[in-house]
């Protein structure tokens, strides 16, 4: 069999200084953080400069990447604050950005054209006439939807020219991230801060966040009395396995953890997992048969359900000060089918 040419990068979460220096000590290549405001994450999860400088630093040190998430839709108030603060951080060494905004990017591209931006998968990009578009328009890697296939993920790097990154670690929701409105229908209020940043706390787009309403147990029904709840739609988290080998043979760049919001050893482990799965593929494809990589992956499931779902009811009940528990019942959608 012939060598894979290329080992894709590695980019896992820092939501917090100890956690990016954890993922950068287990193997990632890359670590992504927040900007305090301006990624889609709550602020917990987001940091202040001097935490981006010391991780800068040691990116650098290191001959490793930090990306910086600007990845809300900024007004155009807001647009001089968010240049400032890219600059701020360009100066403290850090060169890669991930965003949504076209026009957002637009600029940063003429201030900065060697910046390296990322189109975020709030971007939602679904096919390849967008791949190539958002390409022309200045991104220069593009994240592929987490419902693409191996089938049609082959086929979009065969035709197209540009970087791609893939999430292997993430949710899959039902709405496409980006275009998910559902939370700022029970979080409608937002506040300017000291810095001109607009945030409202239920869109993650604006610099608030998802509370994942989704997740919790409302109740439908549709025309026909047909019943659904928010636990048939099909929202989940995976962690990949069988498809890391073929990532590799396809030539896929960036390979991407999401979990800012899990605790640091838990991201430690589950860097240090894929690190370790990667290299084994990259000499030899078939080194995820070993059924030893099944049965860890199975044990870091366990243990980021039981983290996540604590968050999960933690967003509700910050929302709905219900926890779990129902909080709204749709009894008729009449146009639902
Ligand atoms: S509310 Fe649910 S579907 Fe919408 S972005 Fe949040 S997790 Fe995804």
């Amino acid at each position: 069999m012939i060598k894979p040419s290329k080992k894709p990068s590695l980019l896992g979460p820092g939501g917090s200084g100890e956690m990016a220096m954890a993922a950068f000590d287990a193997g990632a290549d890359m670590v992504y953080m927040g900007p305090r405001g301006w990624s889609r994450r709550t602020r917990a999860y987001e940091v202040e400069d001097d935490v981006i400088k010391r991780v800068a630093d040691y990116a650098n040190k290191k001959g490793k990447v930090l990306k910086l998430a600007f990845n809300t839709l900024p007004s155009s108030g807001e647009l001089p604050a968010g240049l400032k603060a890219i600059e701020k951080y360009w100066k403290m060494g850090v060169k890669q950005f991930i965003m949504t905004d076209p026009g957002f990017v637009n600029q940063v591209k003429k201030r900065f054209p060697e910046s390296i931006i990322t189109a975020s998968v709030g971007c939602s990009v679904m096919n390849i006439e967008e791949f190539r578009f958002y390409k022309e328009i200045g991104f220069d890697v593009m994240v592929a939807p987490c419902e693409m296939t191996i089938g049609e993920i082959e086929d979009l790097r065969q035709k197209f020219d540009g970087e791609i990154e893939i999430l292997i670690h993430a949710n899959r929701d039902y709405t496409y991230l980006g275009r998910c409105i559902m939370s700022s229908y029970f979080k409608f209020k937002h506040s300017i801060d000291d810095r001109g940043k607009d945030n409202f706390f239920g869109s993650p787009n604006r610099g608030g966040l998802c509370y994942r309403v989704c997740k919790s147990s409302w109740n439908g029904i549709c025309r026909g009395n047909r019943k659904f709840t928010g636990k048939d739609l099909g929202n989940y988290c995976y962690l990949s396995l069988r498809e890391i080998p073929d990532y590799i043979r396809l030539g896929i760049d960036c390979l991407k953890i999401q979990g800012r919001e899990y605790s640091t050893s838990l991201v430690r482990e589950i860097v240090s997992f894929y690190r370790e799965l990667i290299d084994a593929c990259f000499d030899d494809l078939s080194a995820v048969d070993d059924p030893i990589w099944e049965e860890r992956i199975l044990q870091l499931g366990i243990k980021r359900d039981s983290q996540r779902d604590k968050r999960t009811n933690a967003l509700l009940d910050e929302c709905t000060g219900r926890g779990e528990q129902i909080f709204a019942r749709l009894d008729s959608i009449e146009n639902f089918r």
